[in-house]
């Protein structure tokens, strides 16, 4: 997390903006965290430990974490933005379970490369690319 804060600290100032103790609370809280964050959980967090940040503020630095590549931003059906760390972080796609929530990880080579295949086909340039698969997790089956 010291490389990610550092990170952050020098994209503020390379940005013109000012290094506050405020952006650096919210930017360690969501570092800190695994898994997929709503900034209302991010909210909460920091309350938690008993740190005040203004919810405008809070969106702000998250837009600047994803500016600095340090998270991205992913808009799942529940409508709702989750933040997720990007830094270091392999890439994957998700598995959303639609009655708990719950999001599941995975690589898969063989979608990375049927994913090659089609834009091959359609002589297609990709610059991003996503794959979400929706359904029901174990314990909600059962
Ligand atoms: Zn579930
Ligand atoms: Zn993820």
């Amino acid at each position: 997390m010291v490389q990610e804060l550092q990170i952050f600290q020098q994209h503020l100032s390379k940005t013109g903006r000012k290094v506050t103790q405020e952006r650096i609370e919210i930017a360690k809280a969501f570092l800190s965290t695994e898994g997929h964050i709503t900034a209302d959980e991010l909210l909460q967090k920091l309350q938690r430990s008993g740190v005040a940040v203004g919810r405008a503020t809070l969106y702000r630095t998250l837009a600047v974490l994803c500016e600095a590549g340090l998270a991205v931003k992913r808009q799942f059906d529940e409508g709702t933005a989750r933040y997720e760390r990007l830094y270091g972080h392999k890439r994957h796609d998700h598995l959303v379970c639609t009655r708990c929530g719950k999001i599941i990880e995975f690589e898969s080579p063989l979608i990375e490369r049927v994913q090659q295949e089609v834009f091959l086909a359609h002589d297609f340039l990709a610059h991003s690319r996503r794959v979400e698969l929706y359904g029901l997790c174990k314990e909600c089956r059962e």
